[in-house]
């Protein structure tokens, strides 16, 4: 059988050159070979995300980890909330919830601003949970946010978040997991302080390799907190990776790929890949309108990638996804509460524009 289209949100389809890069030669890691190697995925991230300048300034550095896009947000959160310094989440969706749950297995005071996940969250609310924690004598530290919550495929407001942030003086932390490289964001202008991602959603590696892009100056400033966690902390991290140096084994064949992948978008550009996910989800997004289906979000929250569609009347999460995997495709249930209420079709990855055309065929033929 043909490999599945996957229209989940990560592990996503790549190319057979970053696939091809896994069967490389075996290395290991604490050879001169592989420090060129993570040396150059790290400069290509910053590099990709329009970072580097100005290249000596060196403001802004990737840290590799090996482990799926969570280990990058428990590192984040883990490693960067000053000692002492209570954590403000916006929580909206699964991933918002993930980074409380976090936070908290960390013994970090957390103060959970929940909104309802087909909604923008309420920046009033953000403020005023920032303003009454410091009431209560909490020193609210850290402020963060997931910037595409994948549950439901919306975006939330981070230059807005990240203004706040920095009105209040706090340090702030982006779950972009599922985000960067597939959305518009400019990580210095919305004053994030430091953002997770994982190599196997819009970056187009595979699965293994997760990384952090950090200010320096985030990480200066923890550097003498006492650590919250021996293998999540990334003041280590970065200073093994800044000496050519690594604290553990990382997936080294998984960096190869991520090593094509990130040529490949340096090469594309981002703004190029927002275009091709854009006009991917377009396919989705009007093939599935005319078919009478609704889309779940309003316009102006709607992310490049993720379409979540009201479940069509008289069917089962299950049912769809048995039919559509008959025909190739992978398709999401809804996470949480809307699991039978929706559906998503994520659309990051290498995809045959024709194949996205098949799929809302395949969809016609089962709602019709
Ligand atoms: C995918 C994702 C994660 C991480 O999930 P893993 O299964 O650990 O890779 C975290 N946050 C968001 C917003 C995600 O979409």
């Amino acid at each position: 059988m043909a490999q599945p289209i996957l229209l989940n949100p990560g592990p996503v389809n790549v190319s057979p050159a970053v696939k091809a890069a896994m069967a490389g030669e075996d290395w290991c890691h604490r050879e001169p070979e592989f420090f060129v190697l993570q040396d150059h995925v790290r400069a290509s991230i910053v590099r990709a995300l329009g970072l580097h300048l100005p290249e000596e300034a060196k403001t802004w550095a990737a840290i590799l980890m090996t482990g799926s896009g969570t280990c990058a947000v428990e590192a984040m959160i883990s490693s960067l909330v000053p000692a002492g310094g209570a954590l403000i989440v916006v929580s909206n969706g699964v991933y918002g919830d993930r980074i409380a749950k976090i936070a908290r297995a960390h013994g970090i005071a957390v103060t959970e601003v929940l909104s309802d996940p087909s909604e923008a969250p309420d920046l009033a609310a953000v403020e005023r949970a920032i303003v009454e924690a410091r009431a209560q004598g909490a020193r609210p530290a850290a402020l963060a946010a997931v910037h595409h919550e994948t549950t439901t495929g919306l975006i939330n407001p981070v230059p807005a978040l990240g203004a706040l942030a920095k009105k209040h003086g706090l340090v702030f932390l982006l779950d972009a997991v599922s985000s960067l490289a597939g959305e518009a964001i400019d990580l210095e202008a919305a004053h994030v302080d430091a953002a997770a991602c994982t190599a196997n959603k819009c970056f187009e590696g595979l699965p293994g390799i997760c990384f952090v892009v950090t200010r320096r100056s985030a990480v200066e400033l923890v550097a003498k907190d006492p650590p919250r966690s021996l293998y999540f902390h990334l003041p280590n991290y970065l200073q093994k990776q800044d000496e050519r140096d690594t604290p553990f084994t990382p997936a080294v064949q998984v960096l190869m790929a991520l090593g094509v992948a990130t040529d490949a978008l340096v090469a594309e550009t981002v703004a190029k890949r927002l275009e091709r996910y854009r006009g991917y989800s377009k396919i989705v997004r009007d093939g599935v309108e005319k078919l009478g289906l609704r889309l779940w979000l309003p316009a102006e929250l709607r992310s490049n990638t993720i379409t979540t569609i009201a479940m069509p009347k008289g069917r089962t999460y299950e049912e769809l996804h048995d039919l559509m995997r008959a025909e190739g495709f992978v398709i999401y249930a809804g996470q949480g509460d809307l699991r039978s209420k929706a559906f998503r079709i994520a659309n990051m990855g290498q995809l045959p524009e024709r194949e996205l055309e098949r799929a809302v065929s395949v969809l016609a033929k089962i709602v019709g």
